[in-house]
């Protein structure tokens, strides 16, 4: 039996990832031997992933050949469906954008309108880039609620009525290829990871209407079970005032009914305050006005005792917030960051790190073309044999 960190897909990952540059550092990192890094290096290469470079420095003796990722070996589609737009783009396999296109929608039409949408910007970013169907190697959607990620159905999914249990893959049956779909907050949380990958932990929290958490441990999407893991919007919070909150979800006190997008518009309007959306009550927090500041510290501080739990549970490295809300900045974060260190254990507050995405409206793109990319050279590129069930089959 093979070496499990030495499989064709590991190695190539450790080269993509720039872990290893050589042979002779592929077996120092994967303690396999040097016949079975050479025999599986000379199929990555076969297969015209990996490509032999110049020569390395050397401490003695004949420098090592240098191996090198051929990100132009192939091509993956990444489409990020939001509630009112969908973005498409076509990248090769380092992720690095060949074409790409957005368009309104409306998610509440229903996945035929709006999968056929897709279809059509998927066929003109493949022309902008001059490719084919035929050179789409995997497919990879970040769907706005739930999905069974074995097989892309999205389960009873709250804002988007008609979609539960479709099977989204199908859509993409002219590509004859894998296709990845997860939820939103799991892709996005690949795509802060970015394609030199990382072998750390990470919560990636985006705050908007609702509030959900990609979860990454040694740089890898966790999902759970079931593909919910995450979902800390229903975690139960104090209510403010002791008075209960009833949550979308039939619920009451959820961290999302107290402190998400649609509970900060409810305070501040019963505030008194002259906003009728998000985006206005963000916009007067932007120009400093005292009470909504206030108010999205609180919200910052809910969320950061619901954080600071999973602190003491998970000892992250980083926490990186996104999200709609989070462009609030400053205030979330100082209310974020007053409850985490506050509550979290000396241990694992210590080198903690928490943050605002620097690109939030990238990685949902980005963390759909690594999700498919990820999923085709780890299970399809290297099995020559193929596979026979998982995301591949399913709705074919
Ligand atoms: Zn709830």
């Amino acid at each position: 039996m093979a070496h499990p960190s030495a499989s064709a897909s590991a190695l190539l990952r450790h080269v993509r990832t720039g872990r290893a540059r050589s042979r002779a550092e592929l077996v120092a990192l994967t303690g396999a031997s040097r016949n079975t890094v050479t025999a599986r290096v000379d199929q990555l290469i076969a297969a015209n992933l990996l490509a032999e470079g110049g020569r390395g420095g050397s401490t003695g003796g004949r420098p090592p050949t240098l191996l090198e990722f051929n990100g132009r070996a192939g091509c993956v589609l990444a489409v990020d469906l939001g509630v009112t737009s969908v973005d498409v783009a076509v990248t090769d396999l380092s992720a690095q954008v060949l074409a790409t296109v957005g368009h309104p929608i409306d998610i509440a039409e229903g996945p035929a309108a709006v999968l056929a949408e897709v279809d059509r910007l998927a066929q003109q970013v493949l022309a902008e880039a001059g490719l084919t169907p035929a050179d789409v190697c995997a497919v990879g959607v970040g769907v706005p609620g739930p999905v069974e990620f074995s097989t892309g159905r999205p389960v009873h999914p709250p804002i988007m009525p008609g979609w539960h249990d479709y099977p989204i893959p199908s859509t993409f049956a002219r590509y004859d290829c894998p296709v990845y779909a997860d939820n939103d907050v799991n892709v996005m949380a690949l795509g802060e990871m970015g394609i030199a990958g990382s072998d750390e932990d990470v919560l990636v929290v985006k705050v908007g209407t609702g509030i959900g958490c990609g979860i990454i441990v040694d740089g890898r999407v966790y999902r759970g079970a079931q593909g919910s893991a995450g979902d800390i919007g229903h975690i139960s919070v104090p209510p403010p005032h002791g008075q209960p909150v009833v949550c979308r979800c039939g619920n009451e006190n959820c961290l999302e009914a107290i402190a998400g997008g649609g509970a900060l518009l409810r305070a501040a309007v019963a505030a008194g305050l002259p906003v009728t959306s998000t985006r206005e009550l963000l916009e007067l927090a932007r120009h400093g006005d005292g009470p909504t500041l206030e108010l999205v510290r609180d919200a910052g501080r809910t969320i950061g005792t619901v954080l600071a739990a999973l602190v003491n549970f998970f000892n992250p490295h980083r926490i990186v917030m996104t999200g709609g809300v989070a462009q609030a900045g400053a205030p979330l974060l100082a209310g974020i960051r007053e409850a985490v260190y506050g509550r979290s254990l000396p241990l694992a507050a210590r080198a903690l790190e928490i943050t605002v995405s620097d690109a939030p409206a990238m990685s949902g793109r980005l963390g759909a073309a690594l999700m498919a990319i990820e999923g085709y050279l780890d299970e399809d590129a290297v099995t020559p044999a193929g596979r026979a069930d998982g995301p591949a089959a399913a709705g074919r």
